[in-house]
Formats: structure tokens, sequence, C-alpha cells
């Protein structure tokens, strides 16, 4: 009892000495303490927490926010009159491709053309800070790429990942399609730490791709483990989205694929084996066959979070994937020469189809490989023609242009080859909507799934990309709140606030608290929307006013300014 009641007496003295000793200059006149170098007056604040708004003024000093309430008496440099509008912490991405190592023909954040590295389609939308090297990829060694967005300077705050399969790659070097030994987990945990010492905040994995998909869950599990010291965080692209992975064809791969369920399950035991916060990220359910399966899913994730596992995930809120993009539903197998010397000495696409139809039983299971592509692209009714030399059929799904040809969906997918260009695989342009809004909608209003946009850098002439590249946070807050009504408005910012700031370990960031970094979002409620469409994704969004990185000005009066105000966030050994 008396050394309790010491302790608690030491306690309250310890705020009065600690500011003495540690404020380094003399404290503020309480004259200067009323000044600042922005003040946002007179907007309604969503703390990020997902609270509802609450009117207050915003003093930001020294990249921070130094007071937040009633600052009538207040003096700025600069005042912006929010008045009517809503304020919002800078929404944090945790599944970013602005950089992977990939290069991605310079449309890369760490490329020191001003609009790249600025990223205006990003800090448009309200991004302050981004979370990069995703699917398992990442540049070696991060110290270079760190070093070199420090000294190039960026838009958004950055945050990097370390990749499993880049570590597995340079281990197993060709040899990476079996499960790795253990002396080979123990090298790639070796660099794994390195990149950990180097600021990388976490492991990403993409074990739907080479060469992650070969490894077991015990190698995975054991590079997580190495995360526990840095409090770092395994985010994984998983094994399978929806009733089968990507790389999955019924005509050339015999036994049962993983499913979401098994990979859902999967990053949940790394998560209890490890004790690290682990993300299943873009979560979905692919595929008219699987349509619904988030219900169990997300059964899943709750009765572990029930738990104690530390497992969240993300969503990027469409209802059709980057790959659906660039969807072919006659099977890669039948278009490749395989008698090729290179990219210069090949049959056409459309050429090694009319061959191999030939044969009647290659013939069947090119269709069998059709009908299952069909279905896991949303189906006949969702899978839309884009571009084809057929004016007629641009615009229209692959079920219309059966019924205008009079023919089976199966025979129109093989005439867009054989019709179309034929060097092209799939002989046009084709976009699948391979999700249902069900699904969608009911991850999103889900407490524990973030926001993020699975998208990289963009700029108009770089051709396609997907509109999440301009459109995710202001379209969860359009669509998904605003008219579908999935999730409030405030669930919704705090899904891309402070969800994702817990997430990552962002202490001061994520939330409207005095003290934080002033990552702020203004924006007019009546007008913010996502701008960009499948036809012509390099629309900004509307009704951002103004977006401040660290207190700087990224978009000021809706104008983006290209500024690089943006710091590389760093790990550090120890629970945060
Ligand atoms: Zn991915």
């Amino acid at each position: 009892m008396r050394s309790n009641r010491l302790l608690a007496g030491s306690r309250r003295a310890i705020p009065l000495v600690l500011a003495i000793l540690l404020a380094g200059t003399a404290p503020l006149t309480a004259q200067e303490s009323r000044h600042f170098d922005l003040l946002v007056s007179g907007g309604r604040v969503l703390d990020g927490t997902g609270n509802p708004w609450i009117r207050a003024d915003i003093g930001v000093r020294d990249g921070r926010i130094a007071a937040l309430g009633n600052l009538a008496d207040a003096t700025a440099d600069r005042v912006i009159d929010a008045t009517g509008r809503y304020i919002s912490p800078g929404f944090i991405d945790i599944h970013s491709h602005a950089d992977d190592g990939s290069g991605r023909g310079g449309r890369t954040i760490r490329n020191d053309a001003i609009h790249r590295k600025s990223a205006p389609n990003v800090v448009s939308q309200g991004v302050t800070t981004i979370v990069v090297n995703q699917d398992g990829r990442s540049p070696w060694p991060v110290a270079d790429q760190r070093a070199t967005l420090e000294r190039q300077g960026v838009g958004p705050n950055v945050m990097l990942m370390v990749g499993h399969g880049t570590v597995r790659g340079m281990v197993m070097d060709d040899d990476f399609r079996r499960p790795s030994t253990e002396d080979e987990t123990a090298q790639m945990a070796a660099l794994v730490r390195q990149a950990l010492e180097e600021g990388a905040v976490g492991l990403s994995a993409g074990l739907e791709y080479t060469p992650g998909r070969w490894s077991t869950t015990d190698e995975v599990a054991a590079l997580a483990a190495e995360l526990a010291p840095y409090d770092g965080v395994y985010i994984s692209h998983e094994r399978a989205e929806g009733a089968d992975p990507m790389w999955y064809l019924p005509s050339q791969h015999e036994g049962r694929p993983p499913t979401l369920q098994d990979a859902v399950m999967e990053t949940i035991e790394i998560g209890r084996r490890t004790g690290v916060r682990v993300v299943a990220s873009h979560i979905k359910a692919k595929g008219v066959a699987y349509w619904g399966s988030s219900g169990s899913a997300i059964q899943l994730i709750q009765r572990a979070r029930d738990e104690g596992v530390r497992v969240w995930a993300d969503q990027y809120p469409y209802p059709t994937s980057g790959t659906d993009g660039n969807t072919v539903l006659v099977p890669r197998w039948a278009l490749g020469d395989p008698d090729a010397d290179g990219p210069g000495d090949r049959r056409s696409p459309a050429d090694m189809l009319e061959t191999r139809l030939q044969d009647p039983e290659t013939a069947a299971r090119i269709r069998t490989d059709i009908v299952h592509e069909i279905g896991r692209r949303g189906g006949t009714d969702r899978v839309v023609i884009f571009d084809h030399s057929i004016a007629e059929y641009v615009g229209r799904n692959l079920q219309d242009v059966a019924d205008l040809r009079g023919e089976d969906p199966v025979e129109t997918a093989i005439a867009l080859q054989l019709e179309g260009d034929r060097t092209r695989p799939g002989g046009g342009r084709m976009r699948g909507f391979s999700m249902s809004e069900i699904d969608v909608e009911n991850y999103a209003a889900q407490p524990w799934v973030a926001t993020a946009s699975d998208g990289g850098i963009g700029w108009p002439g770089d051709g396609p990309v997907h509109p999440r590249f301009y459109g995710t946070f202001p379209r969860k807050i359009r669509h998904y709140a605003l008219t579908v009504g999935a999730l409030s408005l405030e669930s919704a910012i705090r899904a891309q606030t402070s969800l994702p700031a817990r997430i990552m370990g962002l202490a001061d960031r994520g939330e409207i608290r005095e003290g934080n970094w002033a990552d702020l979002v203004v924006f007019d409620l009546e007008t913010i929307a996502d701008q960009a469409t499948f036809v012509e994704p390099h629309q900004h969004a509307t009704g951002i006013d103004h977006v401040l990185v660290n207190g700087e000005f990224v978009v000021e009066d809706g104008e983006i300014l290209m500024t690089l105000p943006g710091k590389v966030i760093a790990s550090r050994k120890g629970p945060r």
C-alpha cells in the first residue's frame, strides 16, 4: 500500500519535470502557443476512430497537429476556412503497387520524374501514406530502395515491405518448384532479418504467384516469425481468391486446388503460430461458383479474432480484379507456340488455336478450360468486350455477342480470337466482373476490413489501368457508404485511417489527435466521388479540396501540387 502511494505521488510529479527537462527549448509563451503554421477552421472533424463528426478547429505546427478544439482566438500563417467541409485523417493504403521492384516501365514512385515520385493519382484521392512492395515482390536490397526514395523525395509517406517471393528467388534461384529445405528457409529468414534491419516494416507474400506458389505454410510461418521483434506485419496475397487459384485449369492440373477458405485458414494459422499481425489482402470471392462465400471467410476470420489471433483483411471497392482486366478466355497453353525460338519467331495465337482445334481430343480440353474461365471471370453476362476489331462487339458482354451470332458463348470466345487481332491473346481486350456486389459489400461491412487500392502510379498516356488507381478511397465513401449504405460514413473513414494505422502499428497517424502528424484531408461530402471508369481510368476524384502530408499541402484548393513532403517510415525494433 505504502509503496503504491509513493508511486502514485511520483507519477503526478513526472509531467511537470518532464516538460522542463525534455522541452530542450524554453516553453512556448501563451501567445506563441496560439500561433500556428496553419489553421483549418470551422470544419466538421471526423477523427478517424469511427466517431461522428465534431466541430473543431485544427492548429498545425511543425508538421503536427498542435491543437484541436475552439481556436477562435488563435493566429496562423495560413488559415483555411473549412466551414461546411469535412476533415479526416489522411488515408492509409496498406496494399500499394506504387513500387515493388518490378520497374513497371518507370511507373513507380521510385523514379526521379516529378509526375511519378509525387504520386498525383494517389494523393489526389486523399492518400497520405502507402505501404509498398506487395504480393511477395520487393527490390533488393531494401536499403537501396529506401535511400533512393529519401534522396529523390516522395509525395506521400511510404512504408516498405520485404517480399517473400524475392527472398525465395534469391535462395532457391531457378529450382523453386518445390518446398524449401530447412537450410534454405534459414537463409531466407536471414534475408528477411536484413531487410527488417534496413527499415522494412513487414513481410509480403504472393502465394498465388511464382515462386511463392510452391512454398509451404511452414516456410512462410518461419519467415513471418522473424517479424515479431520488430512488431512487423505479414500481408498476404493468398493462394486462392475463389474456388481455385488463377494458375489452375481443369485440363492441366490434377487433384483439388486450394480454395479461398484454405487460403484464409493458412493466413490465420500463420498469425496463430507466430503471434504477429497478419492481413488477408484484397480479400474477395472470385468466380460465379464462389459468389456468396465471403460469409464463410468472414466467419473464419471473426472466429480467429475471437480467439485472439491478430488477423485483419483489406479490400479494394470494386467487383472486378486487376487480372480480370486481361481476361483471355481461351487457355494460354492453346495459344502459345512451343516451337518458337524467340518472340520474333512464333506463330500467332490464332494460328496456334486453329491448329490445335483440328485435334478433337485437344479441342475438347480447350472447350473445358474456356467454360471454366468464363465462370471464373463472372459468367457470360459479366465478361465485357472493351476492344475488338469488330466494332459491333465493343461494349457488349459475351452473352450478347453469342446471341447476336446465334451460337454457344464458348464458340464466341474462340471466334473473338480467330476473327479479331490474331496476334493478341484473346483477339481483343476483355474485362470480367468476377466478383458479386454481395461479397464486396459484405466484406466492406466488417470492422476489421481496411480499404486498400492494390493500385500503382498512373498518368494519362499509361494506357488502360484499373480505375482503383485513381478512385479507391473516394469510391468507398461515395458508393459503398453514401449510396449503397454497406457501412456508415464514419466507418468508411475509419477503414481507411485509424484501422490501417493500427494494422501497421502507426501510433501517430490515422487519427486527428493532438501530437499526431498532420496528415489531413479536407473534402466536400456533396461532391466527393471517384471519376475513373474502365473506359477512361485516368480521371482524378472530385470533392477533395486539400490534402496535407506531414503538415504540407500536396493538394491545395483542388489542385495537385506535385510536392514531396512524404517520409519513409521505417521499422524499429521493439513493441509499438
Ligand atoms: Zn495481389
